[in-house]
């Protein structure tokens, strides 16, 4: 006899754990199954894991805000002892450089004014007593190491968005086994370094999973939180063709580069989604600086099959590391940069789907784009809500359902996240979403 749960969820990233210690806590007899022998190893692992609240759509910044409170009280949201082996938050602040190509950040500040999210403006001269190393300098449009224009400064910036709520988690794959155990705790079972192969149905209801060497285990439902290989478990499931926006794996390196030595960048450093220069940057510890990129247009994007790509850094890396030294002229160039190279589960228009599909029972929370380690906490909350409000009988995709958001006032329609959603003009279309 197959082993039977109430409810199977498929990858334990940061996402798939935080559905499943959501679904243990109602009390539902929940299996995780990853193939990776340990819980966050995906591309959690690999994640900058910045906190931070602006997002180009005000739902996107909403569910930031909310999931905010959790992570300054990490050891509240697990229910975990203070002496436990915890992830930190490290609160430095976010900036956010404006300049004429996007619209002077405008629109962040009208929604950062009605969700009320703190923020400063800072003039160039502001930015730069506030970090001396910094050169307050405008680049943008960013270009190709090609063009003879690279590094090229037209002026100064206008000014700079300034977050003071935000930050980073020190090791994200900690974080989401933090958070297997919570669901530990409350009766979720991992089953780890075992790979799902089909997944099974019987008259346009899921019936449950097939694992490679191990055979079926059976749930009336299933949730694919399997982060880059979503697309290929919706394949398995038979729902792909039938949803508007798809999701696919997209090859990313972040440069981790040495800050300049006289300057402290690891305690006096900030994180900023530099758009001007086409990147983001944050401080790492060992006075590291690590830059990663914004997707400006100039750069191809490397689109990947997630079980054959190349895993070690190569020229992008250096590319970010030369973008950053536009920023930070005082920062040498290492001659080999050094960094990692992971995949973004990338959504048509970089906006998650977190949804069910038209197989009874199938449920997806994919399509993280690069930015939702900061919103697993609520996400595994709405996940877990949407699943009892679709299996009570309610009809998701003609009357959708609202979340009321924690720590806040403020419902979020779920058709934002619908997998039928036409594409969202609103959206950066990169890993800022
Ligand atoms: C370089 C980088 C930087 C990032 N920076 C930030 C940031 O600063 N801030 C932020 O908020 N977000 C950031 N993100 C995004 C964030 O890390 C991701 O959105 C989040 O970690 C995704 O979690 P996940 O659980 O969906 O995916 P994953 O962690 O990839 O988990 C999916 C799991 O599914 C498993 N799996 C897949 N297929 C199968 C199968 N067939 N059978 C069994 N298991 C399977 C995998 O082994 C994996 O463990 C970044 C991501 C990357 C790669």
């Amino acid at each position: 006899m197959p082993e039977t749960y109430d409810a199977i969820v498929i990858g334990a990233g940061i996402i798939g754990c935080a559905i499943a210690y959501e679904m243990a806590k109602s009390r539902k007899r929940v299996l995780c199954i990853d193939r990776n022998a340990i819980a966050g190893a995906g591309s959690t692992t690999n994640s900058c894991a910045i906190i931070r609240t602006h997002y180009s759509t005000l739902n996107g910044a909403a569910l930031a805000k909310a999931n905010y409170p959790f992570w300054e009280d990490w050891t509240g949201y697990l229910g975990a002892a203070a002496d436990d082996n915890l992830a930190s938050y490290r609160e430095v602040g976010c900036c956010y450089t404006c300049f004429e190509d996007n619209k002077y950040g405008i629109k962040l500040e009208e929604i950062a004014n009605e969700i009320g999210i703190p923020y400063e403006v800072w003039t160039p001269s502001k930015f730069r007593a506030q970090l001396p190393i910094v050169n307050p300098g405008h680049f943008h449009p960013p270009k190709a190491l090609s063009d003879a224009g690279f590094g090229s400064q037209n002026g100064e910036l206008r000014y700079v968005l300034f977050f003071p709520k935000a930050g980073f988690i020190n090791d994200p794959g900690l974080a989401t086994q933090n958070i297997q155990a919570a669901a530990k705790r409350h009766g979720a079972e991992f089953l780890m370094g075992a790979s799902v192969s089909d997944i099974t149905t019987d008259g346009g209801r899921v019936t449950g999973v097939e694992v490679e060497g191990k055979g079926q285990f059976t749930a009336p439902v299933v949730v694919n939180a399997a982060g880059p290989h979503s697309f290929k478990i919706n394949r398995m499931a038979g729902v792909e063709d039938e949803m508007n926006i798809k999701t696919k794996a997209l090859r990313v390196e972040v440069a981790h580069v040495p800050a300049p030595a006289d300057f402290d960048f690891e305690n006096n450093g900030y994180i900023c989604s530099d758009a001007d220069i086409g990147g983001y940057w944050r401080p790492e510890i060992g006075n590291k600086i690590l830059i990663g990129s914004e997707e400006p247009s100039c750069d191809p994007l490397e689109w990947v099959d997630p079980d054959d790509y190349e895993t070690s850094v190569t020229d992008q890396a250096r590319l970010q590391a030369l973008r950053g030294a536009q920023r930070f002229p005082s920062m040498g160039i290492p001659n080999n940069v050094q960094g990692i190279a992971d995949l973004y589960d990338v959504a048509d228009d970089w906006i998650p789907i977190y949804d069910k599909s038209s197989l009874g029972g199938f449920y997806m929370a994919i399509g993280t784009s690069g930015n939702q380690f900061k919103n697993a906490p609520v996400v595994g909350m709405m996940m877990a809500e949407l699943i009892d409000y679709v299996e009570d009988g309610n009809d998701h995709d003609g009357d959708p359902m609202c979340f009321a958001l924690p720590n806040m006032d403020y419902n979020l329609d779920l058709r934002f996240f619908s997998r039928n959603r036409e594409i969202n003009r609103e959206s950066s279309f990169s890993v800022v979403g």
